[in-house]
């Protein structure tokens, strides 16, 4: 079998055991990537010298009997908005373009000391603010399911690069759907954990308190060992959780049976394509078969999660990147005239800002700076917190009658790039399942439930409260052993 073809799990048992070399691993996946990344753009760095040579003293140390990590010789992609010490880190921004960061994000460094592989750094929306790849300031990442497709975003680079098989494992960041939605889109598994019990510590920052890390990978299984390695406290980030980190892998085993499986009717609006539809009502049905009960629950403050979230996260951000100044760090304009401006140091601001940003990204410091301002505070951010507060109690009240809520992740498969590009508003409803989540600070998995009959995956979401990672991982991974959407591989890139 190639590299390629084994599961996370197969991959790091197959080096623990001395049948498969870090090196010969690693190489495998470097192969694909220089095969397929330049029709597909999901990196924007690849690490080829340093991934070997991590990988090359990982098999030295396993060959002299020496200890290894519990991801020794895993090939991992990490997302660009996670900082890298020996990698630059641009989080899709010309802002940042040549930024080599000091330290290396929390998750970064467990990945290092479990000894996973980090073969590079992938393309991302600009600042991790779009729903599609094309805010990226280094180009759209392309679906691998169909080139002329978006893979999904913010998280696009991560989502195909595990969906074209040029890493078995991605690093994603999630704050109102990113992780989850291109997974869905990509056909892939995507989990947001709880907010806090990845550290953030790194990840550069977009809107603090609905910011999360979590895993992409191929199955619930493979998410489960990388967030082993990734979860728990971290100093650094004092939002991060001090709760233990199950063992969440030697909980995938027990049965579905009596797990309270809720389903939204609202979900099901106007909007929902009927081929996704469908979809989700045969893994419900999967569910059901496997031992689950599937009861109506509501939400009813779900259906202002978008418009909540567009106002809290920009507010946010436009508070986060008020630190790309020109002056410390980040993209600084060359450029003075003097013309119009009170002072060169103004001039340096404006224009490192104004040529750092791409356009996405100015509209939402614009949004959130407006939303702030004396005057509308209370009638726009204040307000979004009460509604935001709203849709957590939704949430607290729901899991008192179950132990999950599923749905779709997305109202259509992937989208054609350019399809939404010239319409913010188009592009913000894209996040109509997942704000939620984020919101209520609850976690979230997104997996292939089917394929439309043009050969797109179709994504189902569960939610559960707060910590029930385990619980997410059991019920995907029981689905998982049901049916095989997650096995598909991409016919074009094959
Ligand atoms: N699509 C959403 C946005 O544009 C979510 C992004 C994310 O989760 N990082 O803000």
């Amino acid at each position: 079998m190639q590299p390629a073809e084994l599961s996370a799990v197969d991959l790091v048992t197959a080096v623990r055991q001395g049948d498969l070399s870090a090196v010969h691993c690693t190489e495998a996946f470097l192969r694909r990537i220089e095969a397929l990344d330049g029709s597909i753009n999901a990196f924007l760095k690849v690490d080829r010298e340093g991934a070997l040579a991590s990988a090359a003293r990982i098999d030295e140390r396993r060959r002299a009997g020496g200890p290894i990590g519990p991801l020794a010789g895993l090939p991992i992609a990490v997302k660009d908005a996670l900082c890298t010490a020996n990698l630059p880190t641009t989080c899709g921004s010309k802002m940042l373009q040549g930024f080599r960061p000091p330290y290396d994000a929390d998750t970064v460094r467990r990945l290092r000391e479990a000894d996973a592989v980090i073969v590079g750094k992938t393309n991302m929306d600009e600042f991790a603010m779009g729903g599609s790849n094309e805010n990226s300031a280094f180009g759209p990442v392309k679906n691998p399911w169909d080139l002329s497709r978006a893979p999904g975003g913010s998280s696009g680079g991560s989502a195909a690069c595990v969906a074209a098989d040029m890493a078995p494992v991605a690093i994603g960041s999630d704050t109102g759907g990113s992780i989850r939605q291109p997974a869905g889109l990509c056909g892939i598994t995507g989990l947001k954990p709880t907010y806090g019990r990845v550290s953030r510590r790194g990840l550069v920052a977009f809107a603090s308190s609905l910011d999360q890390i979590g895993p992409m990978a191929r199955s619930a299984a493979d998410c489960a060992l990388v967030l082993e390695t990734i979860a728990g406290h971290d100093p650094g980030d004092s939002t991060s959780l001090c709760d233990e980190v199950p063992r969440y892998t030697e909980m995938l085993e027990q049965p579905l049976t009596g797990v309270r499986i809720g389903r939204v009717r609202d979900h099901y609006a106007e909007g929902l394509d009927p081929e996704v539809a469908r979809g989700v009502e045969e893994a419900f049905a999967v569910f059901t078969a496997a031992g689950a009960t599937i009861h109506d629950v509501e939400l009813p403050h779900a259906k202002y999660g978008v418009a909540t979230y567009y106002l809290i996260a920009p507010c946010e951000a436009s508070s986060n990147l008020a630190r790309y100044d020109g002056a410390h760090y980040g993209h600084r304009s060359s450029q003075r005239t003097g013309d119009g401006f009170e002072s060169p140091l103004l001039e340096m601001y404006c224009r490192s800002r104004a040529e750092g940003f791409g356009p996405e990204v100015k509209r939402r410091i614009m949004l959130g700076t407006y939303a702030l301002s004396a005057g509308y505070y209370d009638a726009y951010y204040a307000k979004a917190l009460k509604v935001r507060r709203l849709i957590r109690q939704d949430y607290l009240d729901a899991f008192r009658h179950v132990d999950l809520i599923g749905g779709p992740v997305s109202a259509t498969p992937a989208f054609r790039l350019g399809e939404k590009t010239g319409d913010p508003l188009a592009m913000y409803l894209v996040d109509l399942y997942t704000v939620a989540t984020n919101l209520a600070g609850v976690g979230g998995i997104s997996f292939p439930c089917g394929f439309t009959r043009s050969g797109l995956p179709v994504g189902f979401q569960l939610q559960g409260p707060a910590l029930a990672e385990p619980l997410l991982l059991r019920a995907t991974d029981r689905f998982q052993r049901l049916t095989d959407w997650h096995l598909r591989r991409p016919k074009a890139i094959a």
